[in-house]
């Protein structure tokens, strides 16, 4: 067995396991690849774990094996179980637990060493980063598990005026207390001073964070746990954490920008926090103005004379399930010669990608599938806009109204189509926690009620027809 722990089969196993990496990663950019792209980091990440098992010196063989099967045996049953609509908390409890090993793993090593007495220098730097930013990791991703979970309010929680100078003392502390360290301080209150400045640090700058922004700060809180690894890797002098962390650091930098864009929000802006609430069901519309209520019946009738509709999906779609009676519904009009296309705006529903993964699940052709700039110059020639549980990313607002929290959000222009159906439970808003004036246009009409029972009712309508 010696030849397994020779140190040129173990580089050999993680470069296997990089490049499995990788590819992985370039499957998830289309839904066909995505699943296989999934399958084919995870066999990386197998791999990478069997060669950091059989390095020499690892130490105690059946501890690591209790920490997989722990980690097994509660991953895999939550991965299954989660809904789809409650996968940004999964994503931000997972993240944590990353952000929280990292900065334990930095704990041990300033013990191992007796406070990096004879280490040099770049590794007590790293390691005293990796426990800075693993901690703020982890308690941000909790408080973002809280406030995404509905255990912690969605509306931002501070402390006023003083909230940037104490975040920015917590921050000092932190960092003096790591300067100490590497100067040669080995008290062990100066690491829990790090950790502990770092944990406050993490929670005061998510509490301001509004829900509606959570999903970004998890994406950014993914790329600070992706940093913290590739710090740790480099204090344990192991590759694949280096590679491994670095591609989650940039990936999840990426996705912050691109999700930031697509909201019209700078990242400083979402880190100063206050923009947004829960998102469940809000208070009732305003009073003065009306709407105009439709039938599933009225609704069946009025696209099966279309040339064209476009639909719209959005959060209340995944939250419905509805996706398999639209694909029902698509049929049964595409076989009366209606052309249907999906509307996709890029932070539809509670993550990126929610709707084409929903989508692809009821097997809708991807080529129906059309992206927000694709799709907004058809909405003028559409007859019929058939809005499914989406709100915020169909909001006028966001194009005429400056003092709107969503001004200069890109939306979908379905205020353009002939006529809009909008199929929603009540009056609430979105995400946002705003009204939408779209729902008292003269040209739209509303069908109450939850999504897969009114696309079920027009299905039946369709085929009665
Ligand atoms: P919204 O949250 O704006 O609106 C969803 C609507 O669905 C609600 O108004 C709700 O109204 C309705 N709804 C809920 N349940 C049902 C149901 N069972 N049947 C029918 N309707 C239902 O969703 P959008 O997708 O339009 O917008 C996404 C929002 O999330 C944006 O503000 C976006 O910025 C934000 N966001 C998204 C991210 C992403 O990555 N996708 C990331 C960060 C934020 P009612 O209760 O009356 O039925």
């Amino acid at each position: 067995m010696s030849w397994l722990q020779d140190p040129v089969t173990i580089q050999c196993l993680y470069i296997v396991a990089f490049a499995l990496f990788i590819y992985g990663l370039m499957g998830l950019t289309g839904p066909r690849t995505a699943v296989r792209g999934n399958l084919l980091a995870a066999v990386g990440m197998g791999i990478a774990i069997l060669a950091t098992a059989l390095t020499p010196g690892m130490g105690n063989w059946w501890l690591i094996l209790l920490g997989v099967a722990l980690g097994t045996a509660i991953g895999v049953p939550a991965a299954r179980k989660v809904k789809m609509t409650a996968m940004p908390q999964m994503v931000a409890l997972f993240n944590g637990v990353g952000g929280g090993a990292v900065a334990l793993v930095a704990w041990v090593e300033f013990r191992q060493s007796h406070g990096f007495a004879d280490e040099p220098a770049h590794v007590s730097i790293a390691t005293l980063f990796a426990a800075l930013i693993g901690s703020i990791s982890f308690w941000g991703s909790n408080v973002a598990f809280g406030k995404l979970q509905e255990i912690l309010p969605g509306k931002p929680i501070s402390v006023g005026r003083l909230q940037q100078p104490l975040n920015l003392l917590l921050l000092v502390i932190g960092v003096a207390c790591g300067v100490v360290v590497v100067a040669g301080g080995t008290s062990e209150w100066l690491m829990a001073g790090i950790l502990v400045s770092s944990a406050l640090l993490g929670l005061m700058v998510v509490l301001p964070i509004g829900g509606a922004d959570m999903p970004v700060v998890i994406s950014l809180l993914n790329a600070l746990t992706g940093l913290s690894a590739a710090a740790t890797g480099i204090a344990l002098d192991n590759t694949a954490l280096i590679v491994a962390g670095m591609i989650v650091g940039a990936s999840g930098t990426i996705l912050t920008n691109l999700m930031a864009k697509a909201m019209n929000r700078s990242i400083p802006a979402i880190v100063a926090g206050g923009f947004g609430g829960t998102g469940g069901p809000g208070p009732a519309g305003p009073t003065d103005k009306t709407v105009r209520q439709t039938s599933a019946s009225d609704a069946a009738i009025q696209m099966s004379y279309a040339r064209q509709v476009v639909v719209v999906p959005g959060y209340g779609m995944a939250v419905a399930q509805a996706q398999h009676a639209v694909r029902e519904m698509a049929k049964e009009l595409e076989s009366k010669g209606v052309a249907v296309y999906y509307a996709i705006h890029p932070v539809a529903g509670r993550m990126p990608g929610h709707m084409n993964v929903l989508l692809a699940e009821a097997d809708v052709p991807y080529d129906h599938l059309k992206e927000m700039e694709e799709i907004n110059g058809e909405f003028a020639r559409t007859d019929v806009a058939l809005v499914i549980g989406a709100n915020d990313v169909t909001n006028p607002a966001a194009h005429t109204d400056p003092s709107s929290p969503i001004y200069g959000m890109p939306i979908l222009n379905v205020n353009e189509s002939k006529s809009v159906i909008v199929l929603k439970r009540g009056m609430s808003p979105g995400f946002a926690g705003v009204d939408n004036d779209l729902y008292y246009d003269s040209r739209t009409s509303m069908l109450f009620g939850d999504a897969k029972k009114s696309v079920a009712a027009v299905v039946e309508e369709l085929r009665a027809l």
